[in-house]
């Protein structure tokens, strides 16, 4: 197989002016999170074709490989093409590829309602088709649960700086990203935020715990005035990826869960990206031991196989709902909700936890991990190395505007698929890397970090 060589680092491979499948893409589809402009003219950011995927790699049409260190948007938490829950599908596909769930049910989708139940003590799933979806739900559902329970009021929401629950009109009330939301700001009924417990904002001698704490009696306050008008809370569970890897201690969560009891107020953990093992347990909020009135997973829950998502709520809130009246119900719908396949592939992925004990697993991974990446976290430019469960970040102390972009064109050329959050490196590796994966994914960050930051006294 031949692959990118490691003697020629420094030179990109990409973009590869012959991909003429990239070419035609540029001209028929439109990429998301994207300026389609970068992918024009002679500074241009590669548009890689990928061919096929098979555990941690990426393949083009020549057969070089890429190394897949995001884990393709954090969804694909066993690689790619896991024989198990390919097997899981083409079995599916034979059987029922749909039916819509109105009126109707089957195996599948009962089956991992179920598991999910025993999984989280939640229960009653509400499936969608991706994350932000899901933010709808669980927005929805607590707003509808106060004007049923006669206090309409309630219908604002509070989330936390910095955070990120998907980019639907819905969902950009509560997502407080600036670059994502301001063009469509008249569109927005926009929450409110309180300060983040990220933790790289500790004063001198204050911990981690210090920052959540200080930050507790923020929200506390801010509920004190606002509760009456307030339905929920929204906030991602010790990390909040999409902001940079912000990560923080999980007093902050337990703290959150009481003043959202004491005020009457619902605590929607969205865990679309910290579900499913990524922080180190199956999902981040039982690290503070709490249950939170809404669970909203997406993303890693089919393997990275097909889009899905579901929000899991407590019989306190189901109840609300049922009702002799039709208005009173939650009459929300996706054309594909519970789609058997990708409700298979949940189970299937499920099953992969089970069979090969990820989790614990993962500890060990996790340690090796960690060893291979240390010149990174000592790197002299890196500030703030982190790390939770599988998730590593570094911030990079350069004065390059377009870091990020180079990184990423430096990394490719590593044979590495790497994408800064503005100047956050970070790595959420699937969980099958083994050691040549280890080591080929050190070198390359490292390589192209150095060949990135060499560039700063041309830039
Ligand atoms: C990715 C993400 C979403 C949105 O999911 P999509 O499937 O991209 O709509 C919501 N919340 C968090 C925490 C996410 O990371």
């Amino acid at each position: 197989m031949p692959s990118f060589s490691a003697a020629t680092p420094t030179t990109p491979s990409f973009p590869d002016p012959h991909d003429a499948l990239a070419q035609r893409s540029l001209q028929y589809v439109w990429h998301p999170c994207t300026q389609m402009k970068q992918h024009a003219g002679p500074r241009a950011v590669p548009l890689v074709s990928i061919a096929r995927a098979a555990g941690v790699w990426l393949y083009d049409y020549q057969g070089r490989r890429i190394l897949d260190a995001l884990s393709s948007w954090w969804v694909n938490l066993f690689g790619h093409s896991h024989p198990h829950i390919q097997a899981a599908l083409r079995e599916q596909l034979a059987q029922l590829d749909h039916v819509m769930l109105a009126g109707f049910t089957h195996a599948p989708v009962v089956e991992l309602s179920q598991r999910l139940h025993e999984l989280t003590g939640l229960g009653h799933a509400f499936y969608g088709s991706d994350g932000a979806s899901a933010t709808e739900i669980a927005l929805k559902m607590s707003a509808h649960y106060w004007r049923n329970a006669g206090r309409p009021e309630k219908c604002r929401f509070v989330g936390l700086a910095g955070g990120y629950h998907g980019e639907t009109v819905g969902a950009l009330a509560v997502t407080d990203i600036d670059i994502f939301r301001t063009a469509y700001a008249p569109l927005v009924r926009l929450g409110a935020t309180v300060p983040s417990p990220d933790a790289r904002q500790a004063q001198p001698g204050e911990s981690a715990a210090d920052v959540a704490q200080r930050c507790a009696r923020t929200l506390e306050a801010w509920l004190a005035a606002h509760h009456a008008e307030t339905a929920a809370l929204i906030l991602e569970p010790l990390v909040q990826c999409a902001a940079g890897m912000a990560m923080y201690d999980p007093l902050y969560l337990r703290e959150a869960r009481a003043l959202c009891d004491r005020y009457e107020v619902h605590l929607v953990v969205d865990e679309i990206a910290t579900g499913f093992g990524r922080t180190g347990s199956l999902f981040a909020h039982q690290q503070a031991g709490i249950r939170p009135d809404f669970l909203c997973l997406s993303k890693g829950i089919t393997g990275g196989t097909l889009p899905l998502s579901v929000v899991l709520t407590t019989d306190t809130v189901y109840e609300a709902f049922y009702d002799d009246e039709v208005a009173r119900g939650f009459l929300h719908s996706h054309s594909y909700t519970g789609n058997p396949l990708a409700c298979r592939a949940a189970l299937a992925t499920l099953e992969l936890f089970a069979q090969t004990q990820a989790i614990a697993r993962n500890q060990t991974l996790a340690q090796q991990i960690s060893t291979a990446l240390a010149p990174l976290s000592d790197h002299p430019r890196v500030r703030h190395a982190r790390h939770q469960g599988m998730i590593w970040a570094w911030d990079v102390q350069t004065r390059l505007p377009d870091f990020s972009q180079r990184l990423h064109h430096h990394a490719l050329a590593h044979g590495v698929l790497l994408r800064p959050i503005g100047h956050a490196l970070y790595i959420m590796p699937p969980y099958v890397m083994d050691e040549e994966a280890i080591d080929w994914l050190a070198r390359g960050a490292l390589g192209a970090l150095e060949a990135t930051l060499a560039e700063e006294g041309q830039a």
